[in-house]
């Protein structure tokens, strides 16, 4: 899995002023993904600050409303564990 991280981009607002949360774009899939099923890039916002993440989704729109939505927030060593279990139900559904 490659990863790309960027700050956020403008109009975004960050949990903490003093914060530098990131959005990350995660391509490829987690080692546990079977070979040729399809796994689109996601993305997600953390903030190592706080230590919470999004739930990784493959659409900017959704990860923008997840970062405004405390619900959909998950502990930053989370991540790799809730990104396996959606590449599974990709993989599931493909
Ligand atoms: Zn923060």
């Amino acid at each position: 899995m490659i990863q790309y991280s960027r700050p956020l981009p403008a109009g975004i607002t960050p949990c903490d002023p003093n914060h530098h949360p990131q959005w990350v774009e995660t391509r490829g899939a987690p080692r546990s993904h079977p070979v040729a099923r399809p796994c689109p890039p996601h993305h997600h916002i953390e903030c190592h600050r706080c230590g919470i993440a999004t739930v990784p989704s493959p659409s900017r729109a959704i990860t923008e409303a997840r970062w405004h939505d405390p619900s959909a927030h998950i502990p930053i060593h989370d991540l790799a564990r809730v990104r396996e279990q959606i590449a599974a139900a990709v993989a599931n559904a493909a």
